[in-house]
């Protein structure tokens, strides 16, 4: 059976992808950072639908977590087919406000857990002949979004990285792609104003906002396709085309 770890996994998209991966019938691993609790209802919601995915705890910011992550992934399952890079945070502000600490933290989670899981992911990929990283950007690391300039520039990073590492990685047949959502319904948005909310609807061609579905179902496409690596495949209804 294929394996497929993904990063705060346990809610919003990344709960969306887990369940689109659980119907494939791989094993999921559903890494988290912040809210245990949620975890374990996530895994139980899960279980009764008849799936059993692992819940591991990592901060995939931090070195050392996320080798020890990673470590105990192959020691379960002895290899992982397929890494989505999911976790991630926004900060919604001006420039003037954002300080270093805002500027690093942003960077920490997006960028840097992005290349700290993959690191580790490459390295069993490349032993086991073969594998998928799929990383979640934004429609903000192609466009940019006003006010939110750490979160743009994380996100550009994360595009650029999957463009580099595929070319890097695919002598070894590790495909490296990424999603890049529009405005999906999660919490992440949940600071928009209805009003504001409204306003965004009407920007996008299509006429609603994405769910993790539609993400999740881009992710799938990824894992299965054998002959796409480097690519970048929005996902947002036509908006900010
Ligand atoms: P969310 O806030 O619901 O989920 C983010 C997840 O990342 C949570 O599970 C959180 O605990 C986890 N996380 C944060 N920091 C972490 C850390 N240090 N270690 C491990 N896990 C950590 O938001 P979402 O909308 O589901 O976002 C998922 C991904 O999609 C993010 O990378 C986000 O940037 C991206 N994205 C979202 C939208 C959107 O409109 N919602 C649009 C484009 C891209």
């Amino acid at each position: 059976m294929k394996t497929v770890l993904i990063t705060g996994g346990t809610k919003g998209i990344g709960k969306a992808v887990a369940q689109e991966f659980l119907q494939q019938g791989y094993e999921v691993i559903l890494n988290y950072f912040h809210d245990e609790e949620a975890a374990l209802s996530t895994q139980s919601e899960f279980n009764m639908l008849g799936y059993c995915p692992v819940l591991m705890r990592a901060d995939v910011s931090d070195e050392e977590q996320v080798k020890e992550m990673f470590k105990e992934v192959f020691r379960i399952y002895g290899k992982l087919d397929v890494l989505v890079n999911n976790a991630g945070i926004s900060k919604v502000q001006v420039i003037q406000d954002t300080s270093v600490y805002d500027w690093e933290e942003v960077f920490a989670v997006n960028a840097m857990g992005t290349f700290l899981c993959s690191r580790e992911a490459a390295e069993s990929m490349i032993c086991s002949g073969g594998g998928c990283i799929i990383n979640i950007a934004s429609i903000w690391g192609e466009v940019g979004a006003s006010c939110e300039v750490a979160y743009s520039a994380s996100k550009g990073a994360v595009i650029a990285f999957t463009k580099a590492l595929a070319k890097e990685l695919a002598p070894s047949f590790v495909r490296v792609n990424c999603v890049s959502p529009g405005v999906i319904d999660t919490d992440m948005n949940s600071h928009l104003t209805e009003v504001e909310m409204e306003d965004l609807i009407n920007q996008i061609p299509l006429g609603r906002l994405g769910t993790g579905e539609d993400v999740a179902k881009a992710c799938v496409f990824f894992a299965e396709n054998s002959y796409v690596t480097g690519e970048v495949l929005s996902v947002g209804g036509g908006f900010a085309k």
